[in-house]
């Protein structure tokens, strides 16, 4: 859970190079990668993946549309507030139950796997897979220092933002993920700095590791040994997935991007989630 450009795809690689994980993107545009015959992060087609091709065996193609929509409806930022005064109609609720565990099921049968790491973000879908069954949902919600977000969108990105809009786009995804994750799901919920993760690597992956019952050993083993980080087979994902490989590498080019004035008005304008964080000036 988090704002984007705040390190949930490089995270969720580093996570899934563990013996027990398997990362799998973005699995709120699942639906919509098949229906719109997307491509995997490998470049081959979803549905001809070699990773994906069994695991959506059981699905009807003709229903992929039918599909999106319900998990859209039960996934979307506009479903976040129906699912604080549980407004869905039964039949959807149950629907997507079935159809998203089915989901995770045949992934989980297919890899032997035990854990899935999903990099969505969205909290309406860490809302609506709270209402699966059968699984243990925990969620990481990521933060970052606005700055860095700032700077990440004004890149060329698939989806770029002005300043202004990064600074409200930020605010917004925050302060609902702090209030989601401190009264809806606070029990399985931890939240970790991005910046924190990245210059304290080992003391972020122990909290990590206790929080999901997991040893990385072999994931710390790769950031001593400077190794690379497959990027598999995911969902979605944003310019990270054009690369086949990532590396455990810290930028704050943020610092050197922006003056001091334009650095201290973004941090004023961020204010609540800075402090809250407990980010410096
Ligand atoms: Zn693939």
């Amino acid at each position: 859970m988090g704002a984007g450009r705040s390190g949930t795809t490089a995270l969720a690689t580093f996570l899934g190079s563990n013996k027990k994980i398997q990362n799998v993107g973005e699995m709120h545009q699942f639906f919509k990668y098949l229906e719109e015959n997307k491509k995997c992060s490998c470049g081959e087609y979803l549905q001809k993946c070699e990773f994906w091709k069994n695991k959506i065996n059981h699905l009807k193609k003709d229903s992929f549309s039918k599909n999106r929509t319900l998990s859209e409806k039960m996934e979307s930022h506009f479903s976040i507030l129906k699912h604080f005064v549980n407004s869905f109609s039964n039949s959807n609720n149950i629907k997507y139950q079935e159809l998203h565990k089915s989901v995770l099921d045949s992934i989980f049968l297919d890899t032997q796997k035990s854990i899935l790491v999903d990099s969505s973000k969205y909290i309406g879908r860490a809302l609506a897979l709270n209402r699966l069954k059968n699984i243990d949902l925990k969620i990481i919600y990521v933060v970052r220092d606005v700055r860095g977000v700032i700077s990440s969108f004004s890149k060329n990105v698939q989806t770029p933002k002005s300043p202004i809009s990064s600074i409200i786009y930020y605010l917004l995804v925050n302060l609902v993920s702090e209030f989601v994750s401190r009264f809806f799901l606070n029990r399985k919920t931890i939240k970790i700095r991005y910046e924190d993760l990245m210059q304290e690597p080992y003391q972020i992956l122990e909290k990590i590791e206790l929080f999901l019952k997991a040893d990385f050993n072999d994931i710390k083993q790769k950031i001593k040994k400077e190794n690379s980080f497959k990027i598999g087979h995911i969902v979605g994902g944003n310019r990270i997935k054009e690369k086949k490989h990532i590396f455990f590498k810290y930028q704050d080019r943020w610092r050197f991007n922006y003056s001091f004035l334009q650095r201290l008005v973004f941090y004023i304008c961020a204010f609540p989630i800075m402090f809250l964080n407990k980010y410096k000036i």
